[in-house]
Formats: C-alpha cells, sequence, structure tokens
C-alpha cells in the first residue's frame, strides 16, 4: 500500500520524470491520484519544495532554470558563430553580457513579430536598449545610474549587482531597497496585529 506522502513524492518525481524524458515506464499503473491526498497537502509539499531547492541554488527554480537555459543558448551561439551583436556587431564576450531581443518591436504591433525567429537577435546587455526607454538611460552620467525609486542619479556602487538587467545593476539603489524592506517588515507586523 503506498501512503500519501510517498504517493506525493512519486508524483513529484513523475513530474520531473516528464519534463526530462516522458513518463517513465515503471511508473505508470502506479500512479493514481490518492483520494486520501488533499490538494492542500500536496500544495504545502510543493511549497516545501520550492524553499528547499530555493535555499539550495540560492534563487528561484524558475531563475535558475532561465539562466541555464540562456548559458546553453549563449554556448551554441558560441559554438555556431553567432556570438555577434546585432547592434554594434562585435562579439558578445560573456553569458553576462549575452541578450536575446527582437529586433522589431512586438509590443502593440503583432504576436507574429514576437514568434517570427527572423526577428530575433543577439546582442549586448549595453547596447540593447529597451526601444520604451526614453532618455535618462542613454544620457546616463558617468559611472552613474538611476533610481527609479528616489528618481535620481547615483554612483553605481550604491546599486546591488542584477545580471538580468541591461546595466547589471539594480532598478533600485541600496538605501531604497533597504527602506523598501524596512516598511514592508513594518507592514507585515501592523497586519499580524
Ligand atoms: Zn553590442
Ligand atoms: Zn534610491
Amino acid at each position: 500500500m503506498v501512503t500519501a506522502r510517498e504517493s506525493v513524492k512519486l508524483l513529484a518525481l513523475a513530474a520531473v520524470s516528464v519534463q526530462i524524458r516522458g513518463h517513465p515506464p515503471e511508473l505508470v499503473g502506479i500512479l493514481k491520484v490518492p483520494t486520501s491526498v488533499t490538494i492542500k497537502s500536496m500544495a504545502y509539499d510543493w511549497r516545501n519544495r520550492a524553499a528547499k531547492i530555493k535555499k539550495q541554488l540560492g534563487m528561484s527554480y524558475g531563475t535558475a532554470l532561465h539562466q541555464l537555459r540562456k548559458a546553453i543558448l549563449f554556448r551554441l551561439a558560441v559554438a555556431a558563430k553567432m556570438d555577434l551583436c546585432f547592434r554594434c556587431g562585435s562579439r558578445i564576450e560573456s553569458v553576462q553580457q549575452f541578450t536575446v531581443e527582437h529586433k522589431r518591436p512586438w509590443e502593440d504591433k503583432s504576436a507574429d513579430l514576437f514568434w517570427d525567429q527572423e526577428n530575433v537577435a543577439f546582442s549586448h546587455a549595453r547596447c540593447n536598449r529597451p526601444h520604451y526607454l526614453t532618455g535618462a538611460r542613454t544620457a546616463l552620467p558617468p559611472g552613474k545610474s538611476w533610481c527609479s525609486h528616489c528618481k535620481r542619479f547615483r554612483s553605481v556602487k550604491k546599486f546591488h549587482k542584477n545580471s538580468t538587467r541591461w546595466n547589471g545593476l539594480a532598478r533600485q539603489c541600496k538605501d531604497c531597497r533597504k527602506g523598501d524592506r524596512h516598511w514592508r517588515r513594518i507592514r507585515d507586523i501592523r497586519a499580524r496585529g
């Protein structure tokens, strides 16, 4: 007899296996959702697993998967000699500078432009300015970055690193981040009463 807890584990295992290499034949047949397993306990198990993975990888599974896929794509681009920047024409040196972009903006225009492979190109993060950006970022004073929270230019030292952003820096300065956390904590304490 398979216990509820074991079933959840099997389901999780099966979900992972399906993702990787299709349904494992040895699990077919065992895999019936037992009525004793409530949705709630399954959700609890998945949340636990997500927290465990986050601790192990130092980031969420989604972020890790995104970074892994990008690293694979960059490696393939290098191997295929497609590691040239669509904007400036020079070589993209590292995965941190490697971004995938649309040559022609698709937003508010057409979904076809989004999927069209001919419209997709690789570029440096520093060359890839989203089309909706206005003056501020293109006319950045040297050694400074814009804080979207306190709305001013500050030294790059005042920003945490964020490799997913176009300039490799966080959107908000360290002080604003700290302030944000402070207020969130106060709000949480108040909510708890
Ligand atoms: Zn470039
Ligand atoms: Zn700030």
